[in-house]
């Protein structure tokens, strides 16, 4: 693909999503980074359940640090692998408070330090709560790259996500990361995508557009 036919692609999927915004509610880094540990393979509308009282509950780096195991893991059961997910959050908020004062970092590098916290989250982190340059690769960006034909890795969400970095401008990466995260949920869906009415259906490579 081209240059140019790269840039078309990414305004046909803004088109679909004028103003993306992030499924997960939050209102501070440090909520996001737990909402996004929690929202792996789960849905973001249980996690938002679940969240709107845990907020209400922990709202420190120090409140999660010195949580009691048993009551917070009751407290995120409905998620999946929640007692995974209740060391986790338990670990990466004491990662915080003893390498960054109970603060978030906003840097990939800093991010990853984490525990719990891989290259995704790090990037849904950087770009949601601080706006910062990244690019998410979650399993809708990574079927939508791969079927459009802006990458050729359908399995390695890492390869996919150098692929992006350097196909893409950068002041594409958070809106890029944002709505192609809600065009591979409602538009090109893993199960009967409606290329019918995509907007980047000329420019798709992928052979089983002809057959929706
Ligand atoms: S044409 Fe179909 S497969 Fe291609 S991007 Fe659109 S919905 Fe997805």
């Amino acid at each position: 693909m081209t240059a140019n036919e790269v840039i078309d692609v990414v305004e046909a999927i803004s088109k679909h999503h004028p103003n993306p915004q992030i499924a997960l509610n939050f209102s501070t880094p440090l909520e996001l980074l737990i909402a996004t540990i929690l929202a792996a393979q789960c849905t973001d509308e249980r996690v938002n359940v679940v969240t709107q009282s845990l907020f209400k509950k922990y709202r420190s780096a120090e409140d999660y640090a010195n949580a009691n195991i048993d009551e917070f893991e009751q407290d995120i059961r409905s998620t999946t692998f929640y007692k995974n997910k209740a060391k986790m959050i338990v670990g990466c908020t004491k990662k915080l408070l003893s390498d960054f004062s109970g603060n978030v970092p906003s840097t990939l590098q800093e991010l990853t330090t984490l525990p719990g916290v891989g290259r995704k989250t790090a990037s849904v982190v950087m770009v949601a709560a601080f706006g910062v340059p990244a690019i998410a690769v979650d399993t809708h960006v990574l079927r939508v790259s791969n079927r459009i034909g802006l990458v050729n890795a359908p399995k390695d969400a890492d390869k996919v996500e150098t692929a992006l970095r350097e196909l893409l401008p950068q002041e594409m990466w958070v809106s890029f990361t944002l709505s192609a995260v809600l065009f591979g949920r409602h538009v090109c869906k893993a199960k009967k995508p409606m290329c019918g009415t995509c907007l980047v259906y000329e420019m798709c490579k992928w052979p089983d557009k002809l057959k929706t």
